[in-house]
């Protein structure tokens, strides 16, 4: 609308501008030239009546000199005006005012020819009146062309009048047009593209179930329409997906009802909200009741430490393992919290675990019975194989030949290593079970690991091994079973031997680390992959690929259990092919438990 009256008013315009362009045309063309032509004609005229006037007053030759140039002038103002008659009555006039001005022209012959007596009397008998009428009629063909321009210019300013008017009028036009749009564009547009965007918000809130009205075909109405569409389109995708929301939902219920372990989830106000079957069944966890509400407060007592206290998400607290007594029978479960947190980081509720491990603690309980009854079983036909042995050796029953003493001593020597197996499962088998009596005194750290370094200093020998003592002199005095400590010496030594390479260097150290006495063994033999090192201190564990160093898997273990026993800690620090280094700290001595053992 606003382009088409733009254009009309740019048209208008130009054929305004034309109008006026063509008016001004048409005055200069028609009436300017004749004018200047009537004007230059009375002048001449002027002058040859003026030059007549000087041939009386005696200026005979200035006269007719003046009378001569202003006739040519004359002629060719009257020749212009005859090639340029443009109005009706000018013709005519100028037929009439060129037959005046011949007339007038052969006055002037004869006059300029006469005696000068008759001059006077020519003059004013015959030129000057004919001097009048050629002037006067010169002068009406002057007029008329003027008027005629007069005319023309009303004409070209009544134009510009009516052109300003239009344009006025178109300006006016397309100002109204403008505001009206303006007006009406809030009704047409604003006002459903508002309706669109609260639509959006209402979606955005989660309400699927509205629908715009549309009112128009024009783009708004197409997009409300699309619009329409999507929203239906949501709500259909909407109500598929809750359908399998309730059904992912429902079933996950179902299987975690079903789990064989007693799982519980409890919210912030400690009550059960899920429980599996296990958990009703054991605990009488029971969904929509208080923990607090349980035959078993220690459950509520947990429940509470974690509200008090959530730690970090993704964290789960283990606690000790409880006996049970359910259907008669005894279980052991070991009950663990993992706490839950929305997505502000806030506590939000606990998942209880208990997971049931009576199998596993029958397992353990079996297999311990099961090492002490081998062990045990194994023992008394072993030393009694190792003592006729170690008769046979000393050739105490007759002499031997050399490949026979060969053959017994590669026997004894196996006997003693199965022996030492066995020993060690039994001191292992007793040390878990906490019936080991510690004999504690007080050990001088030096002589101690001296004495652990003597009884390896030939093995060491043997394979080219240098072992090292550094050992600071005012060292504390420690609280220790000097012969199980020699024990774990043993074992940390016997394995920095065996791992070293040959030519190697095997350190034994001791410092005084905080209130406590650290005893070192480093080497710098093939070390412990990373992967590996989590399972070190586990029975039987072995680093795969190492069977040729012989062993069972049980010495650091053992070891482990000795030191902690003493109430001090075994640690290790080791990097493949670079070596490693087993710490255990000690007490010293004035921190011995009055009573001893
Ligand atoms: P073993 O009787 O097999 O030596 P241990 O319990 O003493 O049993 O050690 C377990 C495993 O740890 C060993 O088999 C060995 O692979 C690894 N290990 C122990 N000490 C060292 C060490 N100083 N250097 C490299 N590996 C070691």
């Amino acid at each position: 609308m606003m382009l088409l009256i733009t254009s009309l008013i740019s048209l208008q315009s130009i054929r305004r501008f034309n109008q006026l362009g063509r008016s001004i045309d048409v005055i200069l063309r028609e009436n300017y030239r004749s004018v200047i032509a009537c004007q230059q004609m009375k002048d001449a005229l002027e002058r040859m009546d003026s030059g007549l006037l000087f041939i009386l007053s005696g200026f005979m030759k200035e006269g007719a000199a003046q009378i001569e140039v202003n006739r040519g002038r004359f002629k060719e103002a009257l020749q212009t005006e005859l090639n340029n008659l443009t109005l009706p009555e000018e013709s005519a006039r100028a037929t009439e005012l060129k037959s005046l001005f011949q007339l007038y022209d052969q006055g002037l012959d004869e006059f300029l020819l006469s005696q000068p007596q008759i001059l006077r009397q020519l003059y004013f008998k015959n030129l000057f009146p004919l001097f009048n009428d050629v002037r006067d009629k010169a002068e009406s063909i002057l007029q008329m062309n003027q008027e005629n321009m007069n005319a023309a210019n009303n004409r070209a300013r009544t134009k510009a009048a009516a052109a300003r008017r239009d344009m006025y009028f178109f300006l006016g036009l397309s100002v109204g047009i403008a505001l009206l749009f303006m007006l009406f564009s809030n009704h047409w547009i604003l006002r459903p593209i508002r309706r669109l965007i609260d639509s959006t918000q209402e979606i955005r809130k989660g309400n699927l179930n509205l629908e715009i009205q549309v009112d128009a075909r024009d783009e708004i109405g197409q997009l409300s329409e699309a619009f329409n569409a999507m929203v239906a389109s949501l709500r259909l995708f909407r109500r598929s997906d809750q359908a399998k929301l309730v059904r992912v939902q429902r079933s996950t219920q179902e299987a975690f009802k079903n789990l064989p372990a007693a799982i519980a989830i409890v919210n912030t106000d400690n009550v059960i909200e899920i429980a599996t079957a296990a958990a009703r069944r054991n605990f009488k966890l029971v969904p929509n009741t208080s923990i607090e509400q349980t035959p078993y407060p220690w459950l509520a007592e947990i429940q509470r430490s974690l509200v008090k206290n959530p730690t970090a998400a993704g964290s789960e607290k283990k606690y000790e393992i409880i006996q049970q007594f359910s259907d008669n029978q005894e279980r052991f479960f070991r009950p663990r919290v993992i706490p839950i947190f929305n997505d502000e980081r806030e506590f939000n509720g606990s998942i209880i675990i208990l997971e049931d491990v009576t199998l596993l603690m029958q397992n353990d309980e079996i297999k311990k019975d099961l090492f002490s009854t081998i062990s045990h079983q194994l023992k008394t036909p072993l030393t009694s194989i190792r003592m006729a042995l170690h008769l046979l050796l000393e050739e105490n029953v007759g002499s031997l030949n050399e490949k026979q003493a060969d053959l017994l001593v590669s026997a004894r020597d196996e006997s003693d290593r199965l022996n030492g197996i066995i020993e060690d499962l039994l001191d292992i088998r007793r040390l878990e079970s906490g019936n080991v009596s510690l004999s504690l005194a007080t050990v001088s750290p030096y002589p101690l690991v001296q004495e652990a370094a003597d009884s390896f200093s030939r093995q060491a020998q043997d394979k080219g091994i240098r072992l090292e003592i550094d050992l600071p002199a005012d060292l504390p005095d420690v609280c220790a079973d000097r012969s199980r400590i020699l024990y774990v010496f043993a074992n940390l030594l016997s394995n920095a031997i065996k791992y070293s390479p040959v030519g190697g260097v095997v350190r034994l150290s001791a410092k005084l680390e905080g209130d406590r006495i650290l005893f070192s063994v480093t080497d710098n033999g093939r070390g412990i992959p990373r992967k590996y090192q989590k399972r070190i201190f586990e029975k039987f564990f072995r680093v795969p690929g190492r069977n040729a160093e012989g062993g069972v898997g049980l010495g650091l273990s053992i070891a482990k259990e000795i030191v902690t026993a003493h109430h001090g800690q075994i640690t290790f620090n080791s990097v493949e092919d670079r070596g490693a280094t087993f710490s255990f700290s000690l007490d010293p001595q004035d921190g011995l438990p009055k009573g001893g053992s």
